[in-house]
């Protein structure tokens, strides 16, 4: 076809699905910036995430669908890029928030901190604006994680009000709870103290405009955690365990405390942790040190998915350990697990987009 129009351009990428939505990119809306030249064509695809681990067969998709229905010869540029889906019920109380994910557990120890600090840095990397938001009030580690517990907090003065301004490392906005307490201070945290703490963290802090804002939790399902997670307009929760019985019959317990009437949360997977050991001097070897298959079970009884697994590692704790968590070989752990969590935030806002739309 010599002559073809824009038409013909969305007709033809009309025969693309995103794999996640089950709808074409082109009624999602996800094709945009057309420009039609003779034997050259340029167009963007916007995907509704940067982590978005299936860029590359979107992309593969596009040129075939233009190979087949427009012609060969056709020179197709394409513009991969990143728009990311809103979460309605977050964005309607902080506007330039697009989502709020908790990371919790039921048990302190099984590596919450490390996985919220590891997803948030592959995010950040992606090209994604990401905040990191330390609300352990009972052992703030974000900053050991990131190198940064000696930072101190500037204030500025914005909009006729007072901000905090949040620590940037590897290109993720950080606060933590840790920056304000001196360490062996000990805090007791009460329910309307805490509630007040996490509003100060939001409207507090000049978080400016995020795609992701990852919420370390404090571990556990009590008072304070509960309301916690009734204060923040969350997007949805990531649940933290290990594969031990104890561990796992705490993480059920997490699960239940999202999905109560009063804090109901979407669950938008579990992480395993700890899930096996690979030893360096023998890498065709895998242990299963601490069981198998308690967090599947879990997450099939909560209707949710595994987001992915963590082997225990020394590079893992060497880098939380030495504020390195953003170190690039790391952060090869924490990819898959960052790219099945932006994927399922993507499925949510556009099922609750739609029912919404009628
Ligand atoms: P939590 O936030 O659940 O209390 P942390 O993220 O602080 O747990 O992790 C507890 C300790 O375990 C830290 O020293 C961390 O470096 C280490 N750790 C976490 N995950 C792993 C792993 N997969 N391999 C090795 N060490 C780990």
């Amino acid at each position: 076809m010599s002559n073809y129009q824009v038409e013909d351009v969305l007709k033809a990428l009309s025969h693309v699905d995103d794999p996640d939505l089950h709808k074409d990119i082109v009624s999602l809306g996800m094709v945009r910036d057309i420009k039609v030249e003779q034997n050259q064509l340029f167009f963007s695809v916007y995907l509704t995430t940067p982590a978005c681990p299936m860029k590359d067969m979107i992309e593969n998709a596009c040129r075939n669908a233009i190979a087949h229905f427009i012609g060969e010869e056709i020179a197709c540029e394409i513009n991969m890029t990143a728009d990311v889906s809103v979460n309605k019920k977050t964005n309607a109380i902080i506007s330039n928030v697009k989502n709020i994910i908790a990371v919790g557990s039921g048990k302190g120890g099984v590596g919450k901190s490390t996985v919220s600090a590891g997803i948030a840095a592959v995010l950040a990397k992606s090209g994604a604006k990401v905040g990191l938001l330390d609300a352990d009030i009972y052992g703030p580690s974000v900053p050991i994680l990131f190198g940064v517990q000696n930072s101190e907090i500037e204030v500025v003065n914005k909009n006729g009000g007072e901000l905090m301004l949040p620590v940037t490392v590897a290109g993720v906005k950080l606060f933590s709870i840790g920056f304000l307490s001196k360490p062996n201070e000990a805090v007791v945290w009460r329910g309307p103290m805490v509630s007040q703490a996490i509003k100060q963290f939001i409207t507090g802090v000049d978080w400016g405009d995020l795609d992701y804002l990852i919420v370390d939790l404090p571990p556990g399902t009590g008072d304070v955690q509960i309301t916690i997670t009734q204060t923040l307009p969350l997007t949805g929760a990531v649940i933290v365990s290990t594969p031990q019985n104890v561990a796992i019959a705490d993480a059920r317990k997490a699960c239940a405390m999202f999905k109560m009437p009063s804090v109901n949360v979407p669950i938008l997977g579990m992480v395993e942790n700890m899930s096996y050991f690979i030893p360096e001097d023998a890498p065709d070897k895998k242990y299963f040190i601490f069981g198998k298959g308690g967090t599947k079970k879990l997450a099939e009884d909560y209707q949710t998915i595994v987001l992915g697994h963590l082997p225990i590692n020394t590079r893992i704790m060497n880098d939380s350990d030495n504020g390195k968590i953003y170190d690039e070989q790391n952060l090869e752990f924490f990819t898959e697990i960052a790219g099945s969590l932006v994927r399922q935030i993507a499925i949510l806002n556009n099922q609750q987009n739609s029912s919404s739309n009628g």
